[in-house]
């Protein structure tokens, strides 16, 4: 018996908890830059962060034609997005900063959602991502946050740039910029699926 999988959640049908999805409304835009291999991961984080902040995610592929159009489109929008990313593996000419800028409000926010080796090669490989302003975020802060120090998604984790899955990054910094009921609600609803991913009655 072939399985159906619910393509909103990514779960079994009989387990889909999309009634369960809170709807997020956040003031922060992001951009996550995918690895191709990220594609087809049923438990790619960064397509649940999509799912639940809607509009304000643009997610897109890694290739060297997005890289052009991401440029293109930062340089119509005006706006360069600010890369998370550690400050010890980016460019020594990258302006990089442990805190928030002030300057950098209303830019959208980039992550590299990739294992760590790729996201790194990534960056080696794009003089675009380079000439970004990188926040290397404080991920020691992390046990500040509640439902972040209890969080049980480990999938990835040693793997990831920030030592944190995508979503994890993603409301770590929505915590951080004061969207703490919004941050709490994406990491409660990713507990969720991946309780049901599980659930080893699948
Ligand atoms: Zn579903």
């Amino acid at each position: 018996m072939s399985l159906h999988y619910c393509p909103d959640c990514r779960l079994l049908v009989s387990h889909c908890i999309c009634a369960q999805r809170p709807s997020c409304v956040t003031g922060m835009h992001w951009r996550l830059l995918m690895h191709p291999n990220e594609a087809n991961k049923r438990n790619n984080s960064g397509f649940h962060v999509q799912r639940l902040l809607g509009a304000k995610v643009r997610r897109v592929y890694w290739d060297r034609r997005a890289q052009q159009e991401m440029a293109t489109q930062a340089a119509l929008d005006g706006q360069q997005p600010v890369l998370l990313f550690p400050k010890h593996f980016a460019v020594e000419s990258a302006i990089c900063s442990d805190s928030y800028l002030g300057e950098w409000s209303n830019r959208p926010l980039m992550i590299l959602d990739a294992t760590w080796q790729q996201a790194r090669k990534m960056y080696r490989q794009s003089s675009w991502l380079q000439s970004l302003d990188v926040w290397s975020l404080p991920i020691e802060q992390k046990q500040a946050v509640p439902e972040l120090a209890d969080f049980q998604y480990r999938l990835r984790k040693n793997q990831a740039t920030t030592g944190c899955s995508t979503i994890e990054t993603v409301a770590f910094v929505t915590h951080l910029l004061g969207e703490t009921a919004i941050a709490e609600q994406m990491l409660n609803y990713f507990e969720l699926f991946q309780r049901d991913d599980n659930d080893p009655s699948h």
